[in-house]
């Protein structure tokens, strides 16, 4: 059988082993140390946004955020509804009710109307959300503009899950420049990896300075242990932080490499719709993402026959592939989650497949991955 192709797996450029070395010579094997430094500094260089924190995940980057929000028992927080559940995940530990949105037909983002009109109502009965969550699914930039300009008039803070989205441009600005702060993750299938880690942004310099000192069990710089709040214990490694620094140097050729990924498949699958890419910006081309036509409204929560089908056929040939994100008002732990429309998210994951968008594909093994679904 033919050398199994993944989804998205790790690529490593080779500048990151020699850094590790670096690393453990230093002998900060710890929760911090000049490896996370260097990873901060040159992440805040990359995406533009002054002030950086280095974390265990992406998900703790959101749990931080939610923290200096405040955010509690009874509390309302918007979240985009077609998402990976950590958007929401650390929100609703909280005791938060999540209110999701679906998302705009045209770039599969939070549809500004619809965040328009669910402000609007919880204005009127007074249950404004204490934060948006936006997410810039698979890697291409929600409508930062208008969100903002919608949150604004609201006065309600708006987050930016750009867990996807490093390196992907929204006019001039960087993915997850907007709103009040913005996480990016680097889990071992994201644009970069660090085996495992996050980012948060900001161009609030309190915001991100109060987020690593609870990253760090809030301590106050004291020769003995004082605590003025709990906090948390998030920060990241800074052996893996140089696995980071490493990644980050080749971000622009990691990128090139998925746009001509997707732009393979597009030549070899003419017949297929892929995700759009909004007009206001670049995607980074995380996954590349097809549709089938729609061919049965589904009402079960499951994918299509086709899209099951199709994945199956392309496992059976030792490929991964893997649906699109089953949205958050499907899932039965949100079960009477509020959420305001919702059929363009369930329209995509019902009809919609990943396909293998890995840096070291070759074109051979993408031809190979769009043979099957031709035969199929
Ligand atoms: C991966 C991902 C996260 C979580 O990041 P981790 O580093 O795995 O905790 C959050 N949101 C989205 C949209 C993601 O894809």
């Amino acid at each position: 059988m033919d050398r199994r192709i993944f989804l998205s797996p790790p690529w490593m450029s080779g500048d990151e082993l020699p850094l590790v070395h670096e690393a453990f010579d230093s002998n900060y094997i710890a929760p911090c140390g000049p490896m996370v430094d260097r990873f901060e500094r040159a992440f805040s260089a990359r995406v533009q946004i002054p002030h950086a924190a280095a974390l265990a995940s992406g998900t703790a980057a959101l749990d931080l955020l939610f923290h200096e929000l405040g955010v509690t028992h009874g509390d309302f927080v918007f979240c985009s509804d077609l998402t990976f559940i950590s958007s929401i995940g650390p929100a609703f530990h909280r005791g938060a009710h999540p209110v999701f949105l679906d998302c705009d037909e045209a770039t599969w983002t939070m549809n500004p109307d619809l965040l328009e009109e669910a402000l609007a109502d919880a204005n009127r009965q007074n249950r404004l959300p204490k934060a948006v969550v936006a997410v810039d699914l698979y890697g291409q930039c929600c409508d930062y503009d208008r969100l903002e300009r919608i949150c604004e008039t609201y006065q309600v803070p708006l987050i930016v899950d750009a867990a996807e989205a490093l390196g992907a441009r929204y006019g001039t600005r960087s993915a997850g420049d907007a709103g009040m702060a913005a996480v990016y993750s680097f889990n071992g299938n994201k644009i970069i990896t660090t085996s495992g880690g996050g980012m948060l942004c900001s161009r609030d310099r309190g915001i991100v300075e109060r987020a690593r000192k609870r990253s760090q069990q809030s301590r106050e710089p004291m020769s003995w242990y004082e605590h003025l709040e709990v906090g948390y214990n998030y920060r990241m490694s800074n052996i893996v932080a140089a696995i980071g620094v490493g990644q980050l140097a080749h971000l622009d050729e990691i990128l090139q490499k998925k746009r001509e990924i997707e732009s393979w498949y597009r030549a070899g699958l003419p017949e297929f719709a892929f995700m759009p890419e909004a007009p206001y910006g670049t995607s980074n081309r995380w996954l590349t993402v097809v549709q089938f036509s729609a061919e049965n409204a589904n009402k079960e929560g499951h994918p299509s026959a086709t899209v099951e089908c199709t994945r199956q056929k392309l496992e059976q040939e030792n490929i991964e592939s893997r649906p699109v994100w089953k949205p958050m008002h499907l899932q039965p732990v949100f079960q009477g989650c509020q959420c305001y429309g919702g059929s363009v998210s369930e329209r995509l994951f019902t009809n919609g497949l990943c396909l293998p968008s890995g840096v070291s594909l070759t074109r051979p093994d993408v031809e190979r991955v769009i043979s099957i679904l031709h035969r199929w």
